[in-house]
């Protein structure tokens, strides 16, 4: 009989009770999603949909949809979702709350970190003229704006289109004399990639101060640098004009929410070109009272939570899954911190026979399986993250990477 419940198992080809338990795994596997859904005898649109959710061993990748929120975002987002407010009302008290928690003098929920980086560029080419807002992305109309956008070589990278979504040019520089010739009255501001600080010749501080020295902002994007919580404040702290951040990476908020800090004067020009707006740059990028709640609420929570104690949970994971796969003949694993972006532990694993055996062969290996588990291939090196997987996920990983490579390099 062909009926709904042989359509879905033929949708997610996946037989349907097979998965429920996952009994060779152990205890671990009860925390597997399908397994909750079904034990709260709620509806399972993921399998539904044939859509089939997995461990994430890899962290905060947007495709992979990047971080769960806590229980208590959440509540605060059904919260929100009950009653009628005003939007700018909402994002001016939020925003105070915000900027006193993280020390900046203003804050803005955006839509994401690129949502930041738009409206951060527009507010400095706009302020609050409104023919100005309104003539964006086209700078040379009637009302004539600066166009030019000054960024270290080092520093271009893909989300800088967020920045030319407002229709500048980026002028590259290299050295400190490069920037100060650079200079001229047509720029607008200085862009920072703050994961690249070192590959630059200008570090931060030196980069704010020739910004000053010029009498021109500069930004700062540091989407992807919490933790250390500290960053939060260091670069607005620092005297950077803007800082932007993502809310649903490290901090656990909304994904598609993130954080403009900066300049109270700056951040009521960047409001002034999003929601409820509607003829800005920034009509696209609206954020929900739920999203500027629930980015209030993951905010307070990453401030007030156990820094030292969550650093330590996370070098237990990567630590049990560097031991189970360094068991495996041939395989070499190590746990690593990267310095700025994603500053939490890894784990690189690599083995000497990667051409028969290829890295992304066990991605896929480790995708397709059961539990499905999201890892990633660098280069030559399997990379898995361990900061966005639930508790005891870490022993699951650890159990099936050991199998997959056992067998796969067996087999070679
Ligand atoms: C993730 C990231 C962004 C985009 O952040 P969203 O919050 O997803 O919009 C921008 N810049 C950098 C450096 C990032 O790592």
């Amino acid at each position: 009989m062909w009926n709904r419940r042989r359509f879905l198992e033929a949708l997610s080809g996946l037989p349907f009770v097979s998965r429920i338990g996952v009994p060779a795994l152990g205890a671990g596997a009860a925390t597997l999603l399908p397994v909750e859904a079904a034990a709260k005898g709620g509806r399972d649109f993921f399998r539904e949909l044939g859509v089939r959710p997995f461990i994430n061993a890899s962290g905060t990748y947007t495709a992979m949809t990047a971080s769960l929120m806590p229980p208590e975002v959440m509540d605060a987002i059904e919260y929100a979702s009950n009653h009628y407010v005003m939007l700018e009302e909402l994002q001016i008290k939020v925003g105070e709350r915000i900027a006193s928690l993280v020390h900046a003098e203003a804050a803005l929920v955006t839509s994401g970190a690129a949502s930041a980086l738009t409206l951060g560029t527009a507010a400095v080419l706009t302020g609050t003229d409104q023919q100005k807002m309104i003539a964006l992305p086209d700078l040379t109309g009637g009302a004539s704006m600066k166009s030019e956008v000054i960024i270290q070589k080092s520093h271009r990278f893909g989300y800088d289109h967020a920045v030319r979504n407002c229709g500048v040019r980026m002028v590259e520089v290299e050295t400190r004399e490069d920037l100060e010739r650079a200079v001229n009255p047509n720029t607008a501001m200085m862009l920072f990639y703050n994961n690249n600080n070192k590959e630059g010749r200008i570090q931060d501080e030196e980069f704010v101060q020739l910004g000053k020295k010029h009498g021109v902002p500069t930004f700062n994007d540091a989407a992807a640098d919490v933790p250390p919580v500290e960053n939060l404040w260091k670069y607005t702290k620092m005297g950077f004009d803007l800082v932007a951040f993502s809310g649903g990476k490290g901090i656990r908020g909304p994904q598609s929410a993130g954080l403009l800090l900066g300049r109270k004067d700056l951040i009521a020009a960047a409001r002034l070109n999003a929601p409820p707006n509607g003829n800005t740059v920034g009509r696209g990028m609206k954020v929900n009272k739920e999203e500027i709640v629930g980015m209030l609420a993951a905010l307070e929570l990453y401030l007030k939570k156990d820094h030292a104690r969550e650093q330590q949970d996370f070098e237990r994971r990567a630590e049990t899954i560097r031991k189970s796969v360094a068991t495996v003949p041939g395989v070499t694993a190590e746990v690593f911190t990267p310095e700025v972006a994603n500053h939490v532990p890894h784990v690189r694993v690599t083995w000497a026979d990667n051409k028969t055996l290829t890295p992304s062969a066990v991605v896929t290996a480790m995708r397709d399986g059961e539990p499905s588990i999201a890892i990633r291939s660098e280069g030559p090196a399997l990379v898995i993250g361990v900061w966005m997987m639930r508790p005891r996920e870490d022993e699951i990983v650890a159990k099936r990477l050991r199998q997959v490579l056992a067998q796969g390099l067996a087999k070679t």
